[in-house]
C-alpha cells in the first residue's frame, strides 16, 4: 500500500487528505499537525473576535474525530514534523510520547504561513498581539473581555462581546492596514474601543488599487477610526505591559496593540531537506506543486504560484488557492495528476460597512510589470494553452479545419485549466450543523446571487461562477460538510451563452 504523509492540517493539507482518500480509498493517509485544530477558517477569527461568531468551534469545517471516523484519515494533533529526509523518504515528528519516524511515497509540505513580528522596540511586551492562529484569536477575544472588567466569555451560549459594554474608554492600536488590520479595526470598534490605526506607507491595502485604497481609508475615517498614514511605528512603551504606541511624530497611549504587518511562509523544514524556495521567498513549484524533489509536492501559503496574468511566480496567500492545490495535490497522489490553475491575485475584503475587491494585476504591478525585463521570457498565453492541450492528451488534427476542433479542444481543456469559458450557476442547500462554519468559505467560491437563511437552520446559496469549476465547487461542499449538503444546477453550460 501507498502512503501518502501531508505536514499541516489546515486548508491545504487536509483539503489534499481528504481528496486523496476519496479518489482512492486504498491509499494509507498520514497527517502531522502540529496544534489540536484542524480544517479551522482563520479567515473568521475577526468575527469571533468581534462577537458575531459565538464558538472557535464554530470556525471548523470538520472535527478530527469526523476526519478518523468517516475519512479514515490517519491524522495526528498535536505532532510537530520536525525533519523531512528526502533522500530515505522519511519524515520524523515530535510529539509528548517523543518522536516517531514516518516513511512516505508522497508528501506534501502544508505548513501554512506566519505572522511578521517587525523588529519594533518592545514587540514583545505584554499586549502586543498578532492573529496568526487559532489561540491568538482566543487570547484577542479574552482581551477583549477582560479589559471590560468581565471575566473571559463563557462558551458557547455568551452573547457578542458587545452587548455587554457600556462605554467606550479604551484606546487600542492596529499595526498595519493590510486585511488583518482593517478587519481588527472594524472587530475593536464594534466592541467600543477607539481604535488608533498605523500604516507605513501613504495607503492601506496597499496591495489594492490606489482609488480603492483610498475610499477604503476614507470610510475608516468615517466609522471613527482614527487613521495615521505614512506613520512608521517606532516603539511601543511599557514596563509590565503595553501604554502607548510610538512613532515620530506620535505617541497614542493605548491598552492593546495588534500587529496585522504581513505574513511570511513558514518555510524553514523545507529549506533544511534542501528544498528550493522561489524568488518570492515560499517554496518554488511547478504546476502540479511538486517542489525540486521527486514526490515532495508543497501548496497553500507555505508555497508560491505562477500567475496568470504575467507567468511569473507569485506568492499571495489565501485560503481558496490552499483548498484548489491542495485538493490538485490529493487527486495527483491519487493517480489523476492536476494542476489545480495558477493564482489570479484576487483577495475580497470587508471594511465596516463597505467591501473591496481586487483581481488580475492593478496599477502599481502592472506598471513594475512592464519595467521587468523578465516579462519577455514569461509564457505567452497560446504556448500556455498549447501546453494545457497537450497535458489534456489532445492532438490538433493538422488535416482537418481549426474550427471543426474548438469545441472538442475547450471539452478537453476544461478539467486541466481553470478557463472562463462560460458560467454555470449552481444552488447549494447547506444543513442546520455546517451551515455556521461552512456557508462564508462556499459563498467565496464564485459570485454569490441569493442567499436564505431557512427557518430550519440551513443555508442556501445561489453562487455564479466559471463552467469547468463545478467539480471543485462540488468538491469543496462535500469536504465542508461531510457530504450532506445538497445540490442543484439551475444553468449549466448549454444555457448560457459564452462569454
Ligand atoms: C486572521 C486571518 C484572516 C484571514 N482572512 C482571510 C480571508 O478573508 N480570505 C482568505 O482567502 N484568506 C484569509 N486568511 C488566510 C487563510 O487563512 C490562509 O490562506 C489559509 O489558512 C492557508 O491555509 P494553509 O493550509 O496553507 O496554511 P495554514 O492555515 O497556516 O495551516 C498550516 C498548518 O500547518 C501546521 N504546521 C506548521 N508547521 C508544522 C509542522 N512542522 N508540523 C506539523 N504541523 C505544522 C500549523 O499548525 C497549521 O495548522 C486569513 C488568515 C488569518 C490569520
Amino acid at each position: 500500500m501507498s502512503t501518502f504523509v501531508v505536514v499541516g492540517g489546515d486548508a491545504a493539507g487536509m483539503s489534499a487528505a481528504s481528496k486523496a482518500k476519496r479518489d482512492d480509498p486504498d491509499l494509507d493517509v498520514v497527517v502531522f499537525e502540529k496544534g489540536e485544530w484542524v480544517s479551522y477558517g482563520a479567515c473568521g477569527l475577526p468575527y469571533y473576535i468581534k462577537g458575531e461568531i459565538q464558538t472557535l468551534e464554530e470556525l471548523v469545517s470538520v472535527t478530527p474525530e469526523q476526519f478518523r471516523e468517516k475519512r479514515d484519515i490517519d491524522l495526528r494533533t498535536g505532532h510537530e514534523v520536525v525533519d523531512i529526509d528526502p533522500d530515505d523518504r522519511v519524515v520524523t515528528a515530535r510529539s509528548d510520547d517523543g518522536e516517531l519516524r514516518q516513511s512516505y511515497d508522497h508528501l506534501l509540505i502544508a505548513t501554512g504561513a506566519k505572522a511578521i513580528v517587525p523588529p519594533i522596540d518592545g514587540a514583545d511586551i505584554e499586549g502586543v498581539y498578532t492573529l496568526g492562529s487559532m489561540t491568538d484569536g482566543k487570547e484577542l477575544r479574552d482581551f477583549v473581555a477582560r479589559s471590560r472588567e468581565e471575566s473571559p466569555l463563557e462558551q458557547p451560549d455568551s452573547g457578542p462581546a458587545c452587548h455587554f459594554l457600556e462605554s467606550c474608554e479604551g484606546a487600542v492600536g492596529v499595526v498595519g492596514g493590510g486585511y488583518i488590520g482593517i478587519e481588527m479595526a472594524e472587530a475593536l470598534a464594534a466592541n467600543d474601543f477607539e481604535v488608533h490605526l498605523f500604516q507605513r506607507g501613504s495607503q492601506v491595502l496597499k496591495t489594492f488599487s490606489g482609488a480603492t485604497s483610498e475610499r477604503v481609508a476614507e470610510h475608516l475615517r468615517e466609522q471613527d477610526v482614527a487613521l495615521y498614514l505614512d506613520s512608521e511605528v517606532e516603539a511601543f512603551d511599557g514596563t509590565d505591559s503595553i501604554e502607548a504606541v510610538r512613532t515620530a511624530d506620535e505617541r497614542v497611549e493605548v491598552e492593546m496593540a495588534l500587529l496585522g504587518t504581513g505574513v511570511r511562509p513558514r518555510t524553514e523544514l523545507a529549506e533544511d531537506a534542501g528544498i528550493k524556495l522561489g524568488p518570492t521567498g515560499a517554496i518554488a513549484t511547478d504546476e502540479y506543486r511538486e517542489t525540486n524533489r521527486a514526490d515532495v509536492y508543497a501548496a497553500g501559503d507555505c508555497a508560491e504560484a505562477e500567475h496568470v496574468v504575467t507567468g511569473e511566480p507569485a506568492y499571495v496567500p489565501l485560503a481558496l488557492t490552499a483548498n484548489r492545490h491542495g485538493r490538485a495535490v490529493g487527486q495527483t497522489v491519487a493517480g489523476t495528476p492536476a494542476m489545480g490553475g495558477g493564482v489570479a491575485g484576487t483577495a475580497a475584503v470587508k471594511a465596516f460597512e463597505i467591501e473591496a475587491a481586487r483581481t488580475g494585476l492593478i496599477d502599481h504591478e502592472i506598471a513594475r510589470n512592464a519595467v521587468n525585463p523578465q516579462m519577455d521570457d514569461a509564457p505567452h498565453p497560446p504556448e500556455r494553452i498549447e501546453r494545457a492541450l497537450e497535458e489534456a492528451g489532445f492532438r490538433i488534427d493538422p488535416m482537418e479545419p481549426v474550427e471543426n476542433q474548438i469545441d472538442d479542444a475547450l471539452d478537453a481543456l476544461r478539467p486541466v485549466i481553470p478557463i472562463r469559458f462560460d458560467e454555470v450557476v449552481i444552488a447549494a442547500q447547506i444543513p442546520a450543523d455546517y451551515a455556521g462554519s461552512a456557508q462564508a468559505q462556499i459563498r467565496q467560491f464564485g459570485d454569490l446571487e441569493r442567499e436564505e437563511w431557512q427557518p430550519d437552520g440551513s443555508w442556501v446559496g445561489v453562487l455564479r461562477f466559471p463552467a469547468g469549476l463545478q467539480n471543485d465547487f462540488y468538491d469543496l461542499v462535500n469536504e465542508l460538510t461531510s457530504g450532506e449538503a445538497e445540490t442543484r444546477m439551475i444553468k449549466d453550460e448549454d444555457d448560457i451563452e459564452t462569454r
